[in-house]
């Protein structure tokens, strides 16, 4: 796990003053540490009977597709507010650095479906928290919310009481 927390870049005052950003396009681009990441991922959920997983605009699209691909499930996009081109629901959430709107298809979850939702890092968790908040309006069970980082001090996980939370790093 250390070698892992090697490969992500640490960006101080990005994208504004204060913020530490964890960037993880250098332990994507390194071979070993993606495969370390999607194995992981893959290992951690592949006897779950996942039916869908979820990512999240924009860093979760690094890993929630390879993931469902190793799962032999479907991906669904979450994105931000006028992306989607089809009929959407929607949900409101907070940023460590901001506020906007999420979106998803309405006919991307099935009843009862068993969903993974996947986003590179939890910080505040608003954006997790509304994830999975839409895919329960879809009628889908969350079975877990998958992270590659977690940002201990936030306490995101508070705003996921009652779900499931893996993350792979904490900080
Ligand atoms: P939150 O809703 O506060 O848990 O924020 C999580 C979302 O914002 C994720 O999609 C992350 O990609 C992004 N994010 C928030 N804080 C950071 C950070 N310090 N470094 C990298 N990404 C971040």
């Amino acid at each position: 796990m250390e070698e892992l927390k090697r490969l992500i870049r640490e960006v101080p005052d990005f994208p504004k003053p204060g913020i530490l950003f964890y960037d993880l396009t250098t332990l994507l681009m390194d071979k070993s540490g993606l495969q370390k990441v999607i194995d992981g991922l893959t290992e951690e959920y592949q006897e779950q009977s996942i039916d869908k997983v979820v990512g999240i605009e924009s860093r979760g699209f690094f890993f929630a597709p390879s993931l469902a691909y190793n799962l032999n499930t479907g991906f669904v996009p979450v994105r931000k507010k006028g992306k989607l081109p089809a009929e959407t629901i929607s949900a409101s959430y907070e940023l460590e650095y901001g506020e906007d709107i999420l979106e998803m298809h309405k006919d991307a979850i099935q009843q009862d479906q068993r969903v993974l939702i996947v986003d590179d890092l939890i910080a505040t968790g608003g954006t997790a928290a509304a994830t999975a908040q839409m895919v329960r309006q879809l009628g889908g069970e969350v079975v877990a919310l998958a992270f590659i980082v977690e940002l201990e001090a936030l306490n995101g996980v508070a705003k996921l009481d009652g779900y499931e939370v893996f993350s792979m790093l904490k900080y």
